[in-house]
């Protein structure tokens, strides 16, 4: 199967749900292949490494967007800050005072989504519920006029328990309608909720992402 077959693919199976789009996840993956998903139609790429992420931006036309959906390190925002469409892993009220702080530099407005930590299984990142809801209610995110919250992230366990699976994704997706009917401010604008890759999307579109993030299933293993 080509790039272009496994989009055509997953065109037809994000077709029943209008609401969600495909971010190709191409990580490790040399800017020729995401050139091809390119000429095939697809837009939307995730990498979760800041200098991979730039060299690939500059590598491809420039109505391609880049979500970066690894764990971003403060000193490293300043070198997406002027292109990023969407920043999936913000797991700290400090890397949103820097991504407002170079947003500002770069005269924009930087879209990003609060990760939140829904897997039965200890990682590294992520925030929980109460966490977020900190962010959210607090004085530092209403001052910051470069940053807007479009939504949330999260990854279900590893697992191949998929009733399990569905579990973590609806209780994300709870805890985000939630949210959707209690905050809405010029720095809060929830209407994405990024959850699914290539083992586990099907059940993601299901429980009501926005955002599924495949990777292996577009581009082949890694
Ligand atoms: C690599 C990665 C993906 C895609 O994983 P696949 O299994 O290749 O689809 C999705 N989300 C995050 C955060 C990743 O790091």
């Amino acid at each position: 199967m080509s790039i272009a077959d496994n989009l055509y693919y997953f065109r037809q199976k994000l077709a029943p749900f209008p609401g969600a789009r495909l971010l190709a996840v191409s990580k490790t993956k040399p800017a020729a292949m995401l050139a091809e998903a390119y000429e095939a139609g697809q837009r939307l790429f995730g990498e979760n490494h800041v200098q991979e992420m730039v060299a690939k931006q500059a590598a491809l036309p420039a109505d391609a967007e880049w979500h970066l959906i690894g764990h971003l390190q403060t000193n490293k925002v300043r070198y997406i800050a002027p292109f990023v469409s969407l920043i999936h892993s913000v797991d700290s009220l400090k890397l949103l005072q820097e991504i407002n702080k170079q947003g500002a530099k770069a005269g924009r407005v930087i879209n990003c989504l609060l990760q939140i930590y829904i897997a039965q299984e200890e990682t590294k990142f992520g925030l929980s519920e109460e966490e977020a809801l900190a962010i959210l209610q607090g004085p530092e995110l209403a001052a910051m006029e470069h940053v807007c919250i479009t939504g949330f992230m999260g990854m279900a366990t590893n697992t191949g328990d998929m009733a399990q699976v569905r579990r973590e994704f609806a209780s994300l997706k709870r805890f985000f309608d939630q949210c959707v009917a209690q905050f809405s401010s010029p720095r809060i604008k929830l209407r994405e909720l990024s959850m699914g890759m290539s083992s586990d999307y099907e059940i993601a579109l299901e429980e009501g992402a926005t955002l599924v993030r495949v990777g292996s299933a577009v581009f082949g293993g890694r």
